[in-house]
């Protein structure tokens, strides 16, 4: 039918699905990372979160209508799917609510305007982050600047020697520094969303990786009300996996007698690095690690966390800077600013052409996790440039 320049615009269709579908589609079908947007949405609060090692997964609370049902659904409620960063068109919501178009399958990183590497210019806070110390530099400078009140972000339990990740709220200058540094199995950090809010938050930043940053402009899209709207700052970690926590025991104890109350601080650069309390450094080769892939990360197509407002990582060649890819207006606003006011350090991503170039490859390798029975769009790819044989004689 050809569309007249009166014509009215064509209607959304309207959206009903609910836990039914969310189940059906999501959760049983290897696509649900555990990023728990689902259930600090419901709000019949019906909807809970298993936090442990084999778990990472949401399920549903009453039992009247069985585990893949729900009465509130039932009734109209569709607060679930309309949150949930893995539910049919994703990711071209999220693409197209952010920057107003869909990624090109050449964009394998995803949308962005400009890269660098960046590093807190406080020498201090710089040696307590993972890699330059950016994220919480950020998440200190935006909540004195009043662009957030609270962050969500993750601790280790208790004194820290269990290393068992849990979500949480930083909202002081203490706690940002006490949540720095990477863990390298799930924290669903959306989960402390309650806690801040019943803190008084109304600017919330998150801090995770793609699979919980994807969340809010996927809820914003979908028209989920105030849950979405109090995301008011989103800071992305680049990510190919996490593992399950039981790696700690069965691997890293049991094969090399490495006990986890012992362990200072981990890194994944090409190998799993390991320092422990006494001093020593111990490296565990990755493909020994993978069995302990946790399941919600084998079907994760996005690397490099597309749709926060600032992704950041720690490939490269240079160890104590943040890889950076900056995404929208309020990311590039917040950098600007901290430059500006001599918080952050930062240097050309040119500088680190490698970086870019092994960001792009692990994109690339993680899209083509994603099922061919699913939507399409997060799997696409270019082809790789063909090969160019050696000439004769080199
Ligand atoms: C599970 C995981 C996998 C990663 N994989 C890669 C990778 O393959 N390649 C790469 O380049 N970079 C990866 N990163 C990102 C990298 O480790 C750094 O987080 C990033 O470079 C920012 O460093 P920073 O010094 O600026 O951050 P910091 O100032 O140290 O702040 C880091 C923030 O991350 C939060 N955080 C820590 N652990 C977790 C967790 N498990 N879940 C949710 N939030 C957490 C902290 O609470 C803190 O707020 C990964 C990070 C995580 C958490
Ligand atoms: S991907 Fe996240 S929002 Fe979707 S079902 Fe799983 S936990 Fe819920
Ligand atoms: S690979 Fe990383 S971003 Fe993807 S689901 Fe796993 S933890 Fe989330």
């Amino acid at each position: 039918m050809a569309v007249t320049e009166n014509a009215p615009a064509p209607k959304r269709e309207r959206w009903t699905a609910q836990w039914l579908e969310l189940y059906d589609e999501v959760v049983t079908t290897g696509l649900c990372t555990g990023c728990a947007g689902c259930v600090i949405a419901c709000p019949h609060d019906v909807i809970g979160y298993d936090h442990s090692s084999g778990g990472y997964r949401p399920f549903h609370l009453e039992e009247e209508l069985g585990p893949d049902d729900c009465i509130h659904g039932q009734k109209g409620c569709t607060s679930c799917t309309r949150a949930c960063p893995r539910f049919r068109t994703w990711e071209t919501e999220a693409d197209t609510f952010l920057f107003g178009r869909e990624r090109l399958p050449a964009e394998l990183s995803g949308i962005g305007k400009d890269i660098v590497l960046a590093r807190a210019a406080d020498p201090a806070l710089a040696a307590a982050g993972q890699d330059g110390g950016l994220v919480s530099a950020i998440l200190l400078w935006a909540m004195e600047h009043g662009y957030i009140d609270a962050a969500l972000v993750s601790y280790l339990e208790g004194d820290g020697t269990s290393w068992k990740a849990r979500p949480g709220v930083a909202r002081t200058p203490e706690d940002v520094l006490a949540a720095a540094g990477s863990r390298y199995t799930y924290s669903a950090n959306n989960l402390a969303y309650d806690d801040a809010v019943e803190g008084g938050a109304d600017k919330i930043c998150l801090v995770g990786m793609g699979c919980m940053t994807s969340a809010p402009p996927v809820m914003k899209n979908r028209k989920i009300g105030k849950v979405g709207r109090r995301f008011a700052l989103n800071i992305g970690l680049l990510c190919s996996k996490t593992f399950d926590d039981a790696i700690f025991e069965e691997l890293f104890e049991a094969k090399y007698g490495l006990k986890k109350q012992d362990m200072v601080k981990m890194n994944i650069k090409g190998v799993f690095q390991i320092w422990m309390r006494n001093g020593d450094y111990h490296e565990v080769p990755l493909k020994e690690c993978h069995a302990w892939t946790r399941e919600g990360c084998t079907r994760c197509p996005d690397f490099a966390a597309e749709h926060a407002d600032i992704s950041t990582g720690g490939i490269g060649a240079f160890n104590d800077w943040t890889l950076t890819v900056i995404r929208t207006d309020v990311g590039r606003e917040i950098m600007d600013g901290m430059i500006r006011d001599g918080v952050i350090e930062t240097r050309p991503g040119d500088d680190d052409p490698g970086a870019i170039d092994l960001m792009q490859k692990l994109s690339r390798k993680s899209r083509k996790r994603w099922p061919e029975t699913a939507v399409a769009a997060p799997g696409a790819v270019p082809p790789l440039p063909p090969k160019v044989a050696p000439a004769a004689g080199a």
